[in-house]
């Protein structure tokens, strides 16, 4: 996959561990989540030439059902091990000051989509009350802006802001 990537000049990510909750309609327990191994992931990296990876610290795919812990001891011995930019998959949710950490220890990207998708439905359960008479391409165009606001919040939140 690298290779046909890079021959036509895109990159690939790639997601090394087992991320717990679901993604891509794939779900995966808990307890079956693998964290990420340091050296199992220079490994990785060095073999398959991927450009970005997503690593595993606790982090989770959709909502947390408890408090999110991450283990940036982890974190930190996969940045030592690599030289390419880390990602952060299952940000949503997550605190302004995991996000930080995160960010200071090498993560350059992160997937946020939850809080994303759950606006956008909280918008159309709220239209569905309103028996409003509003053309269906008015509301497209406001369900779009009520995603916006959120996205914007995680461009702030991830230092993004401006930097386009
Ligand atoms: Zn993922």
């Amino acid at each position: 996959m690298t290779a046909l990537a890079h021959a036509q000049g895109a990159t690939v990510e790639a997601e090394i561990g087992r991320i717990s909750g679901t993604e891509d309609g794939m779900t995966v327990a808990a307890k079956e989540a693998k964290m990420t191994d340091p050296y199992q992931a220079k490994q990785f990296v060095a073999e398959s030439r991927v450009d970005f990876l997503a690593v595993t610290i606790g982090n989770v795919h959709g909502r947390y059902h408890s408090e999110p812990r991450l283990d940036f001891k982890r974190l930190a011995k996969v940045r030592q091990q690599l030289d390419i930019p880390l990602v952060l998959h299952g940000a949503s949710g997550l605190p302004a000051l995991m996000i930080q950490r995160s960010i200071e220890l090498g993560v350059c990207k992160f997937n946020v989509n939850t809080e994303v998708r759950q606006k956008y439905l909280q918008f159309w359960r709220e239209y569905g009350k309103t028996d409003s008479k509003r053309d269906l391409l008015d509301c497209q165009k406001a369900s779009t802006g009520a995603m916006q606001e959120i996205i914007a919040q995680k461009i702030r939140l991830f230092g993004s802001a401006g930097k386009a």
